[in-house]
């Protein structure tokens, strides 16, 4: 079976597909798969909404199986914010540099001890009959002074976690240990699940 990646973000449909290709889950982008996907408005107030509008749509829309994931940062001494407005904090959709920058602006009197946060993804897959399958994943850590490290995208280079940026990991490092990696496994084991109640 293929499944249909509803993500616009190239760097976010690369981690997806590198994290669930080698769990033997064949993913396809719309440009693959040879479709126009609508761009959702994403009007949800949680990660888990959103994932779900981005999955629901995408599914109907290719009349494929849709996997969407919904991501941020969480910053305690913000709040909470970014939250669900991560990627237009700075009001640009998608512009990491100024997401950044603004970021570092909030949190310039904060105190190392005080500048924790979380990245949390949520998954969501719609199958064509309607059933659906969810998961979360979280990733513990602090936001840095300055950036450090070019791999990734979004806010890796200011999310510290283990003494390390998540710029300065590989791949293969980012994502035993981040948000998307967890929450795609839990998918994939749900999956599993999901299949052998199918074959019964
Ligand atoms: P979404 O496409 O609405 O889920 O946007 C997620 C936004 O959260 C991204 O544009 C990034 O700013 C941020 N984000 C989510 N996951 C990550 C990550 O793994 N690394 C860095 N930033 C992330």
């Amino acid at each position: 079976m293929n499944f249909l990646i509803a993500t616009h973000n190239m760097k976010k449909r690369d981690e997806l597909a590198r994290i669930l290709e080698p769990l033997g889950i064949n993913v396809m982008t719309a440009q693959q798969a040879g479709i126009e996907l609508t761009d959702v408005e994403e009007t949800g107030t949680t990660f888990a909404e959103n994932a779900r509008l981005k999955a629901v749509s995408g599914c109907r829309e290719s009349g494929m199986a849709c996997i969407a994931d919904d991501s941020g940062l969480c910053v305690d001494a913000l709040d909470g914010a970014p939250g669900v407005y991560s990627a237009r904090y700075a009001g640009e959709h998608g512009n990491d540099a100024l997401n950044i920058e603004k970021l570092l602006e909030a949190l310039k009197d904060v105190p190392d001890e005080k500048r924790t946060a979380r990245f949390i993804s949520n998954v969501c897959c719609v199958f064509p009959d309607g059933r659906e399958i969810v998961s979360q994943g979280t990733c513990e850590g602090k936001i840095g002074f300055a950036p450090v490290g070019s791999g990734g995208f979004g806010y890796d280079p200011v999310f510290m976690c283990d003494g390390k940026s998540f710029g300065e990991l590989s791949s293969q490092e980012k994502d035993k240990l981040s948000h998307r990696g967890k929450a795609l496994r839990e998918f994939f084991n749900k999956m599993t699940d999901f299949t052998c109640e199918k074959q019964q």
